[in-house]
């Protein structure tokens, strides 16, 4: 027979799994012999079991819950329901990863009237009595039975105000129970029956309430953003009371054993006297510092003070901590490694490295490296922030922080830019010809569009801020305005916007630029002594890159070549070849593309000083490319000598239904070689010249096809790229080796992957295009169900911004395996969004990939993600 229930003594630390953290931990303290009152856990394998079983608590389950009872009747010496020594207990969830808040928590369980009136009696204290009862009804009613908490803080402030006071502790005996009176009344009134007197009842509604809250929105929610899987279920704890509330010398609060802020090695916490639960953070009244318990209960404080020590000494790290006071005993009622800013969580590592209590990759895995987004971007300063009310709120998409003067239109952005303005692009959503506008922004605010739109995800890649979806906005493109907040803004008006949060300001707000220096440096460093997979950067321009390096970037893992035309003098120069009609007309726009081309990877030769370049040839499909305004089309048309008519009919002409499975990929060199030798030419005599300025560099180009779905197509391809090449090297009288590779991102490609890998001399996954087209679904639509979808629980995170492992990461595998195969030294890297992403970092470290890349700011998530895969696998 399963167990299902557990003493807290016949539990520990160990087993967070089965016991969720905060009853591990409860077992923990126990067995350290701290002052815990004593109960049992529930597991989270009855949580799941509920579910499985409809949601009822199975017989099984049910009996060892009695028996458990009978333990804890035993070991406190009280009984539920009893006149003589009543049982009063909290029942708390618990699942394996803290999530504050999300779910729920009932305490005082176990009164009815007749138990009132007893311990009213015997501890001469009805005030207590009283105020338990009514917060024990008003919290079943709350979480049990889903009555509104609003009713019962009615008729908390209509007693108040009756009384003519203003706090809760004001109130007498005889008005909390007239409270609870009501309470019942207003229970019986929403729910048509009584408030129950049975306390098995009561607890049995209460640990279902429980389970039934591992499944409400907020908690679906947290875990999503938190990679935390619904099928871990929570544990429920029912633990005997401890009473804050019991007049002045009881009282309640929550300490940290150094600050989570910024990380300062010292006690930090709140507490309230003659207050129970969550009375500290609710605000009822204002809490005192935890310092000040010296001068109220100098033993008590001194007690505690030892047991923090105790407790960061046992499980070595910062530990955020519940207590009660009862009656000037202190009560330990939880504990668990402390949530923490990222900078608080990089000083609190070293410090902890150098007071001798962990080694250095115990610090590399005690961060997580999700956590560091937040400090590789331009922060707003935080005091500002704290004085400033938002305007609206809108979806986080990429982090940063973005104030400056409104523009609507990416052209604007672009040329008040050059005049040295800061801008924020403000759009009803944006394409890809807003490109260059979005760079020149230092922030882009779209209305429309979801945390995979447009938007969102080209300013993750550009690491510029960004917020989405803000459905408040009135907005009036045409005549650059909008209305948010009860409030016009024109072009010109300053507003800024928070990409962490998603808040959006009035005016601006001063902001401070991210370094990696002091602790992050030191854990880098660590980080980068057990790290065993590389980790390259997606840059485009020779800027990107250099800040990729500046943030540890390793190479460049993508160049996107396509970025390159749409600057100013390329994409006359472009569409002239998009509209040529004869392979002469092509030639001769080319020919002009090439120097330029050949300029742009010089740069990028340059700025990677011998670290590895893989360029990616023309990807998306042409029409990407064409002009939509009249006025440009009237240009194309005079640049070429041809009419207006005939420029459109060429651009018709490219309309695709399906363009992301349309003409694309290397399916452009298929139809147009020209392009690609052009590109060939440009990498090469780049390569040539850079190597000559700087001898000692290592400099071999990888080439890298695109979207090959067929050895023949790649073969075809790649012949005259190599002809090209072997030209161009002749030509200079050099001896540069380079190499031409194919990304995989389409399933044929890694299905058949023994077969490309003739052709290609390495691989790169493009888990983007590969994710869209193994599920069939394109990543610009999928906006739209993925909400359905996580109702539905039948998906727990959005598969393009963490890998599916097991769809995906299967195709991966087998394209690694395959290629392997016949060609054992190819090198293999992943340029997808999800090379940033730190789950799908430790998947693509234990197939054996060589690098993985991402943008540049992620570049240090992928590296301390990269050494804990490093670490957890040994
Ligand atoms: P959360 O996980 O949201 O913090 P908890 O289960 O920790 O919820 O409980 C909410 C509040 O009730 C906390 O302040 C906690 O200290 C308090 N509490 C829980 N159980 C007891 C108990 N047995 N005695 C006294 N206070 C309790
Ligand atoms: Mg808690
Ligand atoms: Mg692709």
């Amino acid at each position: 027979m399963a167990k299902w229930v557990y003493l807290f003594k016949e539990g520990n630390a160990t087993m967070k799994n089965l016991l969720g953290g905060k009853g591990a931990n409860l077992a923990e303290m126990t067995n350290l012999g701290l002052p815990v009152p004593q109960g049992f856990t529930i597991t989270t394998e009855a949580c799941t079991q509920y579910y499985e079983d409809d949601q009822q608590i199975n017989d099984e389950i049910m009996g060892q819950i009695m028996d458990a009872i009978v333990k804890m009747e035993e070991i406190t010496g009280k009984k539920f329901g009893d006149t003589e020594n009543p049982l009063l207990v909290s029942v708390r969830s618990g699942a394996r990863a803290s999530m504050p808040g999300m779910m729920d928590t009932i305490l005082n369980l176990g009164l009815n009237e007749e138990v009132v009136d007893v311990i009213a009696a015997k501890s001469g204290n009805p005030r207590w009595a009283w105020d338990c009862y009514r917060r024990f009804i008003q919290m079943y009613s709350d979480v049990v039975m889903e009555v509104g908490k609003k009713y019962f803080e009615e008729l908390i402030d209509k007693m108040k105000a009756d009384r003519g006071v203003t706090q809760d502790v004001e109130l007498t005996a005889d008005d909390l129970k007239e409270l609870a009176n009501q309470f019942k009344a207003e229970y019986k009134e929403k729910l048509g029956q009584d408030f129950p007197t049975d306390p098995k009842e009561q607890l049995m509604g209460a640990i279902k309430a429980v389970f039934r809250s591992w499944d409400n929105p907020r908690a679906n929610v947290y875990r999503r953003d938190n990679d935390i899987p619904y099928s871990w279920g929570t544990a429920v704890n029912v633990q005997m009371m401890a009473f804050g509330n019991m007049g002045e010398t009881s009282g309640t609060g929550v300490a940290f054993t150094r600050n989570p802020a910024t990380g300062e090695k010292k006690l930090m916490g709140e507490f309230l006297m003659n207050a129970q639960g969550e009375d500290v953070v609710a605000g009822v009244r204002t809490p005192q510092h935890i310092d000040q318990l010296k001068d109220v209960m100098p033993e008590v404080y001194d007690q505690f003070v030892e047991i923090c020590h105790t407790l960061e000494d046992h499980y070595r790290d910062m530990q955020d901590m519940e207590f009660t006071i009862e009656d000037k005993h202190l009560y330990m009622l939880q504990t668990r490694n402390g949530k923490r800013t990222a900078a608080a969580a990089l000083k609190i590592a070293c410090d902890l490295v150098d007071e001798g209590m962990i080694t250095e990759d115990k610090a590399v895995l005690m961060i997580d490296p999700r956590n560091l987004d937040s400090l590789l971007h331009p922060q707003f300063d935080a005091n500002a922030v704290k004085a400033a009310t938002p305007i609206a709120r809108a979806l986080a998409a990429a982090p940063g922080a973005a104030s400056g003067k409104v523009v609507f239109t990416a052209d604007d952005a672009k040329a008040w830019a050059e005049k040295g303005e800061k801008i924020v692009l403000v759009r009803l959503e944006t394409s890809p010809e807003d490109i260059e506008g979005m760079k020149a922004a230092q922030g882009i605010l779209t209305a429309r569009g979801g945390m995979t739109s447009h938007a969102a995800v080209v300013a993750r890649g550009m690491g510029t801020c960004c917020v989405s979806g803000c459905s408040d906005i009135v907005m009036d493109e045409e005549n650059k305005v909008f209305k948010l907040g009860g409030k016009e803004y024109h072009e010109g008006d300053v507003i800024s916007f928070d990409g962490t949060t998603g808040n959006i300001y009035d005016g601006a707000l001063p902001t401070v630029d991210a370094t990696i220096a002091g602790e992050f440096g030191r854990i880098m460093e660590w980080a980068d002594k057990y790290r065993t997979m590389k980790v390259r950067t997606n840059a485009d321009t020779p800027e990107d890159a250099k800040k990729a390096r500046e943030l540890g970037a390793e190479g460049i893992g993508l160049c996107r070549t396509e970025h390159m035309f749409f600057a100013g003098d390329r994409i006359d120069a472009f569409r002239e070849m998009i509209c040529a009609d004869t392979l002469e007309e092509r030639e001769a726009a080319l020919a002009k593309i090439l120097p330029v081309q050949q300029g742009d990877f010089e740069a990028l030769y340059e700025a990677l000083e011998g670290n590895p370049v893989t360029i990616r040839f023309l990807d998306p499909p042409l029409h990407e490319f064409v002009p939509t305004e009249e006025d440009d089309i009237k240009k194309l048309a005079d640049a070429q000598g041809k009419t207006v008519e005939r420029i459109k009919e060429i651009i018709d002409g490219l309309h695709e239904f399906n363009p992301m499975m349309g003409h694309r990929g290397l399916r452009l060199a298929v139809t147009y070689p020209e392009i690609a030798k052009m590109q060939t030419s440009a990498v090469i005599r780049a390569a040539i010249n850079v190597k000559k300025a700087h001898p000692d560099w290592t400099i071999k180009p990888e080439i890298m096809i695109p979207l090959a779905g067929d050895k023949k197509e790649l073969a075809y391809v790649k012949k005259f790229v190599v002809e090209t090449a072997d030209a161009e090297i002749a030509a200079a009288g050099s001896d540069m080796e380079y190499e031409v590779g194919t990304m995989i991102e389409i399933p044929r490609a890694a299905l058949t992957a023994d077969e490309i890998a003739k052709e290609a001399e390495f691989f790169c996954f493009g888990t983007n295009d590969l994710t869209q087209m193994t599920y069939g679904f394109s990543r610009d639509d999928a906006g739209k169900f993925l909400d359905a979808y996580y109702d539905a629980k039948i998906f727990e995170s959005d598969p393009f911004s963490r890998l599916d492992q097991d769809g995906v990461g299967k195709l991966m595998k087998m394209a690694i395996e395959l290629g392997k195969k016949t060609r054992p030294e190819l090198h293999i890297g992943i340029c997808g969004e999800h090379g940033g992403d730190p789950t799908s970092v430790e998947f693509c470290n234990t197939i054996g990939l060589d690098y993985v890349s991402c943008s540049p700011f992620r570049v240090p998530i992928a590296k301390l993600a990269a050494a804990q895969a490093a670490l957890n696998s040994k």
